[in-house]
């Protein structure tokens, strides 16, 4: 039962040589909630969706979806329990359009052999009509319509960053992880953005891990909250609570 799964993220710890990335972090994102982990620059935010998602492996702690240990798992094998993510930086595949992104996205779910494909036996294509169908659902979900013949490099910023969060979504998954989704936006890039992570959560019925800089965002579209400050776990909570509690206020003035 993946899809009604907590993620869970207990005691754990990842250092670079003398540096602690993170610190014995624990929390957990409850199945169907669009959960934020921010904090100033080098908090160890990205570090933590490294971990979640198979990248780094850490030195202490562990990594639950429901009763499945993900911790040493490697990131294909996590991608495929129906966790998907994005990256701090854009990584695109640029001169492929925006369809061929997507599918390149659906090829561990699409069941046909190579020689199966070279032989254009009928089955296979009635398998890629389907999945063309379902890209084709996930780029109207998404606004992408329009810009969906056009190669990922052509595309405005906010596009790319709202087709990187597509191509996540056409792997299908239970959970989404997104690095700084809104990093680099303006105000209405960051909107559409908004709803869009709002829509993923309500209709796709996706639990969103959100990782998170800045804190305008994550007040208005968070159920919940945990927030990192080098390394360390200093707040857990709601986003009301978040914003008058003193160590959280400390770190953001402070920092
Ligand atoms: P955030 O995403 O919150 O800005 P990161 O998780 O990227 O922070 O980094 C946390 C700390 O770990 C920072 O001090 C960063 O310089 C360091 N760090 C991250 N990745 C590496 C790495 N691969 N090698 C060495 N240090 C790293
Ligand atoms: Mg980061």
């Amino acid at each position: 039962m993946v899809g009604v799964s907590a993620l869970r993220v207990d005691g754990v710890t990842v250092r670079f040589g003398a540096l602690v990335a993170l610190d014995a972090v624990s929390f957990t994102v409850e199945p169907g909630t669009v959960h934020a982990v921010i904090g100033p620059n080098g908090a160890g935010k990205s570090t933590c969706l490294n971990v979640l998602s198979g990248v780094y492996r850490p030195h202490a702690g562990s990594v639950y979806l429901g009763d499945r240990e993900l911790t040493r798992l490697r990131p294909h094998h996590i991608a495929r329990l129906g966790i998907a993510r994005t990256f701090q930086n854009i990584e695109l595949s640029g001169t492929q359009t925006v369809e061929d992104n997507l599918l390149l996205g659906r090829h561990h779910l699409m069941r046909a052999g190579l020689v199966a494909t070279a032989l254009g036996l009928p089955s296979v294509s009635r398998e890629e009509r389907r999945h063309r169908a379902r890209v084709r659902e996930i780029t109207d979900f998404l606004g992408l319509s329009a810009a969906i013949d056009r190669p990922a490099a052509l595309l405005p910023y906010g596009l790319r960053k709202r087709l990187e969060v597509a191509r996540a979504l056409a792997l299908e998954p239970r959970v989404l992880l997104l690095d700084e989704p809104v990093a680099g936006m303006d105000t209405a890039e960051t909107a559409e953005m908004a709803a869009a992570i709002l829509a993923v959560r309500a209709e796709l019925d996706v639990t969103v891990l959100l990782v998170e800089h800045d804190m305008g965002l994550v007040t208005r579209i968070a159920d919940r909250v945990t927030v990192l400050d080098f390394g360390r776990r200093i707040f857990d909570g709601s986003p009301e609570a978040m914003t008058s509690d003193p160590d959280v206020v400390a770190a953001y003035l402070g920092g």
